[in-house]
């Protein structure tokens, strides 16, 4: 392999790299970072600075990077088998990893269908949602609707593009996409209907309530991101908004999906983000966090009475036709297993209890900010939002790239954060230490009093 030097790897990632949600006529050659290694909660580049990461390496890290009991794990199936398809053959990592999964997941959950990322974890949902209504006992075939929220992200492939709400990612692939009943969203800070969070009682969900009762028959499925939207910007789900959806599925005979592709695995505080409101799903899309972050995998879990609509001769096509190529690899389902035994070895989930009460209260002085609006999350996950003018909530000129700046801020201060917009997000690896938590408040608080108090 060629051994180029760091300004020749910086020139080759300008060239040749495009470098996803990025404006690349903006992506300058000498600020490009290029990581070459990593440490516990600490990246390296290869001018060897150090900086925290300070969103879980795109909210995916669990205990850390380079984690000997993760690499041990993945080097251990390495002597064995990298790669065997799940077509018609079973690899050992891929049965163990599914028995496990079913056994912390919420209960009812019983079948696992892995695939590669969280946007294929989703597809996998809806077409599992689609052809489940077509074959169950009393077969549906007019269900066919998703409802979706507002402000949603369910991934970038075109089915979950089309259950997305965000306009400046969704909006230019609008005529490519499949019509969903969008349904607004709890983003209680700037509330569509003005109403007071404390007294409003989820006024807001008032339509689809109304939806339910007019086209329930026509609904496959609810789709949602249990607890917090992430892509939106953190926005946080008031307390009973799940029961609640689960409620409303069931009335109208349609399934719930709960997409924890972001939430999963520990970061709002329980290993699944439903398990705070005691909710089951019928499907639960799983990703980013399952390998502790280290490969590529995901994971649709379905019920029972779901997969058994599947069931049948096989001349009668039940079958689900769908599988990628690396569906179940054997390596990431050997780190995936291996984040699960670190879950319970290091008794991750209880000390991170303790972990998030810090986080939290350190979050406090920010509310001082001049331009802090909300913040708001939930477990390690929180989005801060910036804005021009408290009183009024009036945003910054997108111009201004405030969100982005700030995180450049954070960057020459050793902290990798990254902005949705003009909020700014903080979702460290649960791995998190006090000592990490201190510098990753301090540094975003101080980046965030910098650009927006030297610009206003
Ligand atoms: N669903 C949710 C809730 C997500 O936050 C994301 C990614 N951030 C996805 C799906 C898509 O996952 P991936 O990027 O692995 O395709």
């Amino acid at each position: 392999m060629e051994n180029p030097g760091i300004n020749e790897l910086k020139n080759w990632d300008k060239k040749f790299v495009w470098h996803p949600f990025t404006p690349m006529s903006e992506y300058a050659e000498e600020d490009s970072v290029v990581i070459v290694r990593g440490e516990g909660n600490t990246l390296y580049d290869a001018d060897g600075r150090a900086y925290l990461d300070g969103v879980s390496s795109l909210w995916c890290n669990v205990h850390g990077h380079n984690h000997p009991k993760l690499n041990e794990a993945i080097s251990r199936q390495l002597q064995k088998i990298s790669h065997t398809t799940l077509l018609g053959l079973a690899n050992e990592p891929s049965i163990i990893l599914a028995k496990r999964l079913v056994e912390i997941a919420p209960k009812g959950l019983a079948h696992v269908f892995y695939s590669d990322n969280g946007s294929t974890a989703v597809e996998v949902a809806l077409k599992i949602a689609y052809q489940y209504h077509r074959q169950k006992p009393n077969a549906e075939p007019h269900r066919g609707s998703f409802v979706t929220f507002s402000n949603a992200y369910h991934g970038d492939t075109i089915g979950a593009v089309s259950l997305g709400g965000i306009e400046l990612f969704h909006a230019a692939y609008r005529k490519l996409l499949f019509p969903t009943y969008e349904v607004p969203t709890t983003y209680c800070y700037r509330c569509h209907l003005n109403e007071d969070k404390a007294k409003c009682e989820m006024k807001c969900f008032g339509r689809l309530e109304r939806l339910i009762e007019t086209s329930g028959h026509e609904i496959a499925a609810i789709v949602v991101e249990p607890l917090i939207q992430g892509a939106a910007g953190m926005i946080t789900f008031p307390t009973g908004a799940l029961k609640r959806l689960r409620e409303l599925a069931d009335m109208a005979g349609a399934l719930l999906i709960a997409d924890e592709v972001a939430v999963g695995f520990g970061r709002t505080g329980k290993m699944f983000a439903c398990e705070h409101e005691n909710v089951s799903p019928d499907i639960l899309c799983l990703a980013k966090g399952i390998t502790g972050g280290y490969l590529p995998l995901a994971a649709t879990l379905a019920t029972d009475a779901v997969y058994e609509a599947f069931l049948g001769p096989p001349e009668e096509n039940r079958t689900f036709f769908h599988g990628h190529t690396y569906t179940g690899n054997p390596l990431a389902c050997a780190a995936a297993i291996a984040n699960l035994e670190i879950f319970e070895e290091e008794k991750t989930l209880s000390r991170l209890q303790g972990k998030i009460e810090k986080l939290w209260k350190g979050l406090e002085r920010f509310k001082e900010l001049k331009h802090v609006g909300e913040i708001r999350g939930r477990g390690v996950m929180v989005g801060i939002e910036l804005v021009q003018l408290t009183v009024t909530k009036r945003p910054f000129a997108p111009e201004m790239r405030i969100g982005h700046r700030v995180t450049l801020e954070a960057r020459r201060r050793g902290v990798i954060i990254r902005p949705l917009g003009d909020v700014i997000v903080l979702n460290p690896p649960l791995s998190i230490t006090d000592a990490e938590i201190e510098k990753l408040l301090d540094e975003t608080y101080s980046s965030i009093r910098m650009i927006t108090e030297a610009k206003s």
